[in-house]
């Protein structure tokens, strides 16, 4: 008897296990299906213009991707930072960005994205031994594998508007989410082929390495010399500047250019391409 309870028991957890995914499939299709507000791609077209860059098919999906990520997560505002349509979707339109192209279970351990109205103060306790610290930093966000990330407004809507500085902090903290899936904020996302990380180690290490020198000699880079942190965040930073600088990246760094461009499964450069042929025409 006990046997057969405990064999059903397995049973209802592996049918749970076996559904769970497609329930889920299930709901995001609904949810695309759904109308996308025009005020909504107004806010797009007012204040995100790598949007106008994207091709029909690609604006679409962002619109699906945006209504699905906007149903799953929720916004919590501090300090007096209102949550309005505007916040919303504009960083449901930078987040999904990252996710176009491609299988995706949408940051699937992030639940809640708190929103500052600008630059926050943020406590860090650093271990050295028996020595324990605190220090008080500023931070415009901040990316934790525990379900949660932070971002100042000031500086997403500023990331959103200004797309050729290589600086965007919704990029930059969803791609950490992206690293972070897998568990290690490491540098190494989850490649869609396990054949994929030998040359995705090869080519993001010496990257690394390389702009470890630059930043020790006072060299000028194109990618950020805060990516010297650690890996994790020269993916981050990498991510950022594959975006808002993909021409300079690809021109520097082929490699690197190559690499991101097939785990983000997309070219920037053809939206930039896009956008500047609108701004002649
Ligand atoms: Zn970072």
């Amino acid at each position: 008897m006990e046997f057969l309870i405990f064999s059903l028991g397995c049973l209802l957890v592996a049918l749970y296990f076996f559904l769970k995914p497609r329930f889920v499939q299930h709901r995001r299709r609904r949810i695309m299906q759904q109308p996308f507000p025009r005020e909504w791609v107004e806010i797009l077209e007012k204040h995100f213009p790598l949007y106008k860059g994207l091709p029909a098919p690609l604006q679409k999906e962002l619109r699906e991707k945006i209504l699905v990520f906007l149903a799953e997560k929720n916004f919590v505002g501090r300090q007096g930072q209102e949550v309005t349509n505007e916040v919303r979707v504009l960083v449901a339109a930078q987040a999904c960005l990252l996710l176009l192209n491609r299988k995706t279970n949408y940051f699937p351990k992030l639940s809640t994205i708190y929103i500052y109205p600008t630059a926050y103060f943020a406590k860090r306790v650093s271990y050295s031994g028996a020595l324990v610290s605190e220090t008080t930093q500023t931070n415009l966000g901040e990316s934790w594998n525990s379900g949660e990330l932070v971002l100042a407004w000031d500086a997403a809507v500023h990331g959103a508007k200004n797309t050729y500085d290589g600086r965007n902090v919704v990029f930059h903290e969803f791609a950490h989410q992206l690293d972070q899936e897998d568990g290690a904020a490491d540098g190494a996302p989850i490649l869609a082929e396990f054949s994929a990380y030998a040359s995705w180690a090869q080519v993001l290490g010496k990257e690394y390495e390389r702009l470890i020198r630059k930043k020790k000699k006072h060299r000028k880079t194109v990618i950020n010399k805060y990516g010297a942190t650690n890996p994790a965040e020269f993916f981050a930073v990498a991510s950022e500047t594959f975006f808002e600088k993909p021409r300079q990246l690809e021109k520097r760094h082929p490699e690197l250019y190559e690499e991101l461009k097939s785990y983000y499964v997309t070219d920037p450069i053809t939206w930039y391409d896009r956008l500047h042929k609108k701004a002649v025409n």
